[in-house]
């Protein structure tokens, strides 16, 4: 029997009850999305139902993080990874099951909670596609891994599972396969091998002045002024450091300083964010940007220098030339050519990479379409994408439940049985 063939023979599953199942599924988890790291509800769903299709889980790696691992005979190991963390943002796409969920965060104000990057959809497939091999483990044999990722939106849970010996626990798999839905046409796949996704950094900066009264700046280093001119200079770092041939963005996306209208304050706190596709780039842009900040800080009479914090570092994402063409062969095979498309670099970023360059084994990150294929074409037609097809973290992110997510779950199957004997 040829790879294709057991994928059709384990695709069958899905036909029954299970589609809708996960159809509740989903959507319970989009009601209930949880922060980075803390995806204990989201976790425990997700290793129930891998223990109910009879994996062995390991729970907590790394955090929430869940391993599951089925061996079924002499094979390849492939592990399929999905991410579980939602966003601090309020939903509004209206949705029956949009979420109104809460939390407090690190200084207990109430925030609101959404899976506005659609790692709800992530960990559905992954429970279908481990759901459907495990019961057609007949048509295969090898080892599955499953993980469930807790804090990718902080760029911290692949390292913490990494560093909580994930690999020790489950061996070291032969391919790290993952996807993450775009708002892309529903029911296409996104492929394409080499880096896909750039760098990130984000670096919160605090500029010291010296405080006093609004009618005496004279007395005063007024950090407001201080950050105003920072923020201006750091734009000037990707139009005029950085070769118009490279691609660079950098965003101040914080400012903060003060509590009243007639008190100059002491201090004032700028976050900002650089992504870059070369590691020269990103040591430049690093660079201009501890010399800008320093030299305004100079300009401005700080008596104090400025604090550096690094919140979050996320590596570059690269997919393995030889093993992407062989899983964009496959896809092709099984959606058929036309529903397979070019995934083009984009400036957002991930830790998937950390688990292939960990383990020392290719890796490969594929898109899934999300978005009503008719609105898409609409808007396409239009010219109107950017206003009529909400993106990843948008409140108004609303992946369609169909095809996505058959789509994704016939996408991780295919995917892990390219690796997998089929015999
Ligand atoms: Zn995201
Ligand atoms: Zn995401």
């Amino acid at each position: 029997m040829s790879g294709s063939d057991a994928v059709g023979a384990v695709m069958k599953g899905l036909e029954g009850p299970l589609l809708d199942e996960l159809t509740t599924f989903y959507q319970d988890l989009h009601r209930h999305p949880e922060l980075s790291f803390a995806e204990e509800r989201t976790a425990a769903l997700a290793a129930d139902r891998l223990r109910a299709a009879g994996f062995e889980v390991t729970t907590g790696v790394g955090g929430t993080g869940v391993a599951g691992v089925l061996r079924n005979g002499e094979g390849p190991t492939v592990a399929l990874r999905a991410d579980m963390d939602a966003l601090p943002v309020l939903e509004a796409t209206g949705l029956p099951y949009a979420s109104t969920a809460t939390t407090r965060d690190a200084e207990g104000r109430q925030i609101p909670l959404m899976h506005a990057c659609g790692h709800d959809m992530h960990v559905t497939c992954l429970s279908g596609a481990a759901t459907l091999l495990a019961a057609g483990r007949d048509r295969w044999r090898g080892t599955l891994v499953a993980l469930f990722q807790p804090a990718e939106e902080i760029a911290a849970g692949a390292q913490a599972m990494v560093d909580d010996r994930l690999f020790d626990r489950i061996g070291t798999p032969d391919v790290v396969l993952g996807q993450h839905v775009f708002p892309s046409p529903a029911g296409t796949v996104l492929v394409s091998p080499g880096e896909i996704l750039a760098t990130a950094d984000s670096i919160e900066i605090r500029l010291y002045g010296r405080g006093g009264h609004s009618s005496q700046p004279e007395r005063t280093v007024d950090p407001v002024v201080l950050a105003a001119a920072t923020v201006m200079r750091l734009q000037t770092v990707v139009a005029r450091e950085v070769s118009p041939f490279e691609r660079a963005v950098l965003t101040v996306a914080q400012i903060h300083a003060g509590h009243k209208e007639n008190v100059i304050a002491d201090e004032a706190t700028i976050t900002l964010n650089i992504r870059t596709f070369s590691t020269d780039v990103r040591r430049t842009l690093l660079a201009a940007i501890e010399r800008v900040v320093n030299a305004e800080a100079a300009a401005s009479g700080a008596t104090r220098s400025p604090e550096f914090r690094t919140l979050n570092s996320f590596p570059l994402t690269s997919n393995d030339a030889a093993a992407t063409e062989k899983l964009r062969d496959a896809f092709a095979a099984r959606f058929g050519p036309e529903r397979v498309t070019e995934m083009k670099p984009l400036m957002g970023s991930e830790d998937f990479g950390v688990f292939g360059a960990t383990a020392g084994v290719p890796s490969v990150f594929w898109g899934l379409g999300g978005a009503d294929a008719e609105v898409y074409a609409r808007a396409e037609r239009a010219g109107r994408l950017a206003e009529d097809v909400p993106g990843n973290h948008s409140p108004a992110f609303a992946p369609v439940i169909l095809p996505t997510l058959p789509a994704g779950v016939e996408a991780l199957t295919t995917a892990a049985l390219t690796w997998l004997n089929t015999p």
